[in-house]
């Protein structure tokens, strides 16, 4: 038999496939039985329009049978066939599609199921298969036809014998190289993980048959071999079904299954979108943050279908980094595809349906917090931190989406708050957003800056992250009032009118000089302090560094030394002030020990580190001897 030639072109664009469009081998399962889906499609949209036609759902199915022995992997279908003419121009020409110009034909027609549309999935056989045999009988015909090739070759056609209407695709495996397995597509169970992976939504049942023992009826502890056909996939999404069906005990399965994380997830979304852009989505929100989510090996992403058809595993695209721990799925049929089903860049409905799918989870974000408070908080301590991040980064674009979900612990309500309930009650004459940061609630509950604050009958946010401070950088007001840390140096409160420290200061201007000189540039300025009541001594820091900050930053790997601009606070209302002046022009060294012994102090409750912390114990001897 003349054994035909594939024009130049396929030639090459044959290797090229054979060779470099798919990263994975696997897919052509998920090719063939794509073309044997789209073949029976096609006589259902037939059977639609054909009295004479009777589609009967049961008689529609894909079988995939492999024989080791052989090494044949075999998928026969029920779908409409080809004709010889048909196996001539659709298999012999590499990227033709027939699926493709049948939608086209059938555009009034319901026909957008069809999966098929570049003409070159069938010939991802040719990555595991050495020779691939098409025996086909197309519908309505009475021979049958078989079409053959070992790849970039050519092929042959011939009359071949076959029953019923359909196709039947026998690939003869590779055999194992040193590099490669081909074997595992040999392996039933290999071949049934594939399959649920891409193609479990296949609308038609796919068959496989599986040895299994079971006990003899009659024979004691004897068992018999047996094979029973089953049905690997699960054909109808839950997406595609009604959201009034589903309970939330489905979801849980369908998140368990997909093994989108081992929690109960907290909360899920069901979109079905038919606006702009037509998609099905189910978004989860899990309860736990996964073991590796703040580390670099965490990737963010969805499970992209097209048409009920897995196309990627993790699409980024879909998720702002900020929402990096949404899990779920996104099934469209309006992605235009790149040919290898893969790669889909810079698609205009894909960022469309991100846009889209923002937008929901910030809702679903903001009535978990509002009607679901428990949830919401346990969210929080999982993925708060995320929150927080993506205020502070791509400088602040995204302040506006997230600020209304960002929680800080209340010295007030002794728990989270967010922003508006902050504000909403902040009494009249208070001007500022005031927060206190340090390493822990406890800590910073004992902090002498947060006194006055207090004793207003303000409330102030606790910041025990190390983003906290970074990310109200970003916002820089909510409902236009200002945030401003306890430790600043203005904090906007009226001074009372029998305060001492500002007389203090200027009568004591010498002392607190004398005070500055002896710390040697440690710090930018001793005074006396308004924000002081029982506590001695106290940090402040003038500009935009914070002491946090300076932690913060100092502590990253390859930093520049950063250095807040810290004044002492000296509380002229304490014993210790007295003890102060007494030894200012009376006692030099007396006063440089204490100037020292309280700026110490005052690093200590900071919980900055000291220089030389001997020298320190020294000195506290030496008042004690
Ligand atoms: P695509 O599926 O993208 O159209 P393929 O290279 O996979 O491209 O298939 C080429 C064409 O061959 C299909 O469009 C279809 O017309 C035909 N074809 C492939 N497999 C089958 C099958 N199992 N039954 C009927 N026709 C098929």
């Amino acid at each position: 038999m003349a054994k035909k030639q594939f024009k130049a072109e396929s030639k090459r664009l044959l290797e090229m496939m054979i060779n470099s469009i798919y990263t994975q081998r696997e897919i052509f399962l998920r090719e063939l039985i794509s073309n044997s889906s789209d073949a029976i499609d096609k006589i259902y949209y037939k059977a639609l329009s054909d009295d004479n036609l009777v589609f009967n759902k049961e008689d529609y199915y894909v079988k995939v049978t492999a024989d080791k022995d052989k090494r044949t992997l075999t998928l026969s279908d029920t779908g409409i066939g080809m004709t010889k003419e048909e196996l001539e121009n659709n298999l012999g020409v590499i990227a033709k599609s027939g699926s493709l110009a049948f939608k086209k034909e059938n555009e009034a027609k319901d026909g957008h199921n069809i999966i098929g549309q570049f003409g070159v999935g069938f010939y991802s056989a040719f990555m595991v298969a050495d020779k691939v045999t098409v025996t086909s009988k197309a519908l309505g015909s009475d021979e049958a036809f078989k079409w053959e090739s070992a790849g970039a070759d050519g092929y042959t056609i011939a009359a071949a014998e076959k029953d019923s209407v359909g196709t039947e695709i026998v690939l003869t495996i590779k055999d194992n190289t040193e590099d490669d397995n081909y074997d595992e597509f040999l392996e039933q169970y290999r071949l049934k993980a594939i399959i649920k992976k891409y193609s479990d939504f296949i609308r038609y049942p796919i068959k496989m048959d599986f040895k299994g023992q079971r006990p003899k009826e009659d024979g004691e502890n004897e068992f018999e071999e047996y094979e029973e056909e089953q049905t690997v996939n699960s054909m109808v999404p839950i997406w595609r079904k009604n959201k009034s069906e589903l309970t939330d005990e489905d979801y849980h399965n369908f998140y368990m299954e997909k093994r989108y994380g081992f929690d109960k997830p907290l909360k899920h979304v069901h979109i079905s979108a038919d606006g702009a852009v037509v998609y099905n989505a189910i978004l989860f929100i899990p309860e736990n943050t996964p073991f590796d989510y703040y580390t670099k090996e965490y990737e963010k992403g969805l499970e992209l279908y097209s048409n009920g058809v897995l196309i990627m595993n993790k699409c980024a695209d879909l998720l702002p980094d900020y929402f990096s721990f949404v899990k779920g799925m996104v099934d469209s049929e309006d992605l235009s595809l790149n040919i290898s089903r893969e790669l889909l860049q810079h698609d205009r409905q894909l960022k469309l349906i991100a846009k889209n799918i923002k937008s929901k989870i910030k809702s679903q974000l903001q009535s978990l917090l509002k009607d679901e408070r428990e949830s919401y908080e346990k969210f929080y301590q999982s993925f708060g931190r995320q929150l927080k991040y993506g205020v502070y980064s791509d400088y602040g674009a995204n302040k506006d989406v997230l600020q209304d979900l960002l929680l800080f612990y209340s010295s007030k309500e002794k728990k989270l708050v967010s922003l508006d309930e902050y504000v909403s009650r902040m009494p009249e004459d208070q001007k500022y957003i005031y927060y206190a940061s340090g390493e822990s609630i406890e800590r910073i509950e004992k902090l002498p800056q947060t006194e006055i604050v207090l004793d207003k009958g303000y409330e102030i946010l606790y910041f025990t992250d190390d983003i906290d401070e970074f990310a109200v950088k970003m916002i820089q007001s909510y409902k236009e009032k200002e945030f401003k840390s306890v430790s600043s140096g203005d904090l906007g409160i009226e001074a009372d009118e029998n305060d001492k420290d500002e007389q203090e200061q200027d009568a004591n201007k010498e002392l607190f000089e004398a005070m500055k000189e002896l710390l040697g540039g440690k710090v930018k300025d001793v005074k006396a302090s308004k924000r002081l009541k029982t506590h001695p001594v106290c940090l402040s820091t003038e500009g935009d560094v914070t002491i946090e900050m300076e932690k913060v930053l100092n502590a990253m790997p390859n930093s520049q030394e950063v250095k807040a601009d810290k004044v002492l606070e000296i509380n002229v209302n304490h014993d210790v002030y007295q003890s102060l002046k007494n030894a200012h022009g009376s006692d030099q060294e007396k006063l440089a020990l204490y100037t020292n012994l309280l700026y110490s102090q005052a690093l200590l409750i900071e919980g900055l580190p000291l220089q030389d912390p001997v020298a320190f114990t020294n000195d506290v001897c030496k008042i004690m001897a």
